[in-house]
């Protein structure tokens, strides 16, 4: 089992594709299990292009149910279907996604023989899921539809267990060790008890990455983000046109870095680009976004990150 947890990210516009921007997508891998954030249309696509197989996707979350975050999932799942897929899946979402799920049972005949769950979440609360690797805690964002905001804790990782001092005290080698290791206090035959703090080192804490689009700038999102290590965050318009931000439930790339800024994370991925962003746009959106936040950054259609464990 390899310690590597990356970000691919799959499409990164908003509303509609683009030959630069695909629809709205990202797969966090960890040992070859993934979680995919939103699915847009054609995501299938750039699944392909970035080498990963659908197969590895264990989970699906969606943050809200707009078109440009929800069209590809029809797409996936009966491919998926056909590929006559095996492993477990399963679908978080918004309340609302059932009644999609049931429209598109119905006239398309989609009818999963792999193991499928859906999980609708209401979106005007917040909650949190325990994924294999992985605990997620969810909050409502500022947008024009229901719409939540995901932050995803890697679980810590056992720290490393002293041998030396195990045998000093006396420790059977045996089921008792691997208990310490993985923070249970032990008794021994003589009724000692040895607690986990005795032979092992501090867990090293697990990788944090936030997801918060589509959205206004909120207190939610810096809640959600505080402290961690990628912030991906709606950032649609630049200033030029940071009037329609708010009407249409967005922020701008300078809103982004003042919730990445407040939030203290380490980097931030501009996320959601308006398609009329050309080079010298994105260009302006990056400077404008690190005046703020120098850590700021553009995500681009199959960049892919490989995080390191925070030190
Ligand atoms: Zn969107
Ligand atoms: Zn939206």
């Amino acid at each position: 089992m390899n310690d590597q947890v990356y970000i691919h990210f799959l499409g990164t516009g908003a509303s509609v594709p683009s030959l630069k921007r695909g629809l709205p997508a990202a797969v966090i891998m960890k040992d070859q299990t993934g979680i995919l954030l939103d699915c847009g249309e054609g995501t299938q696509l750039k699944l392909l292009q970035a080498g990963i197989s659908a197969a590895k996707i264990r989970y699906i979350v969606l943050s809200h149910l707009h078109g440009d975050h929800l069209f590809g999932l029809p797409g996936f799942l009966t491919s998926q279907q056909m590929f006559q897929r095996i492993h477990p899946l399963t679908l978080y979402a918004p309340v609302g996604i059932r009644s999609f799920m049931d429209c598109l049972m119905q006239i398309t005949g989609f009818n999963p023989t792999f193991p499928f769950e859906l999980v609708e979440l209401p979106a005007d609360e917040s909650g949190s899921l325990n994924f294999n690797q992985f605990d997620i805690s969810y909050r409502p964002l500022d947008h024009k539809s229901p719409c939540l905001g995901y932050h995803f804790k890697e679980h810590n990782k056992p720290g490393k267990f002293d041998a030396e001092r195990a045998e000093q005290l006396g420790i059977p080698h045996g089921p008792e060790r691997s208990r310490l290791h993985n923070g249970e206090a032990v008794e021994l035959e003589d009724g000692r008890i040895i607690e986990p703090e005795q032979v092992v080192e501090s867990p090293i804490p697990g990788r944090t990455i936030s997801y918060c689009t589509d959205t206004r700038p909120c207190d939610a999102t810096v809640e959600l983000a505080r402290g961690s290590q990628i912030l991906i965050h709606d950032a649609t318009f630049t200033e030029m046109h940071k009037d329609r931000a708010f009407p249409t439930g967005h922020s701008t790339a300078v809103q982004a870095a003042m919730i990445a800024k407040n939030a203290n994370v380490e980097k931030l991925y501009l996320w959601h680009l308006s398609m009329r962003l050309d080079k010298q746009g994105e260009e302006q959106s990056l400077s404008e976004a690190r005046s703020v936040f120098p850590e700021s950054f553009i995500a681009q259609d199959l960049d892919s990150i490989c995080l390191n464990r925070p030190q």
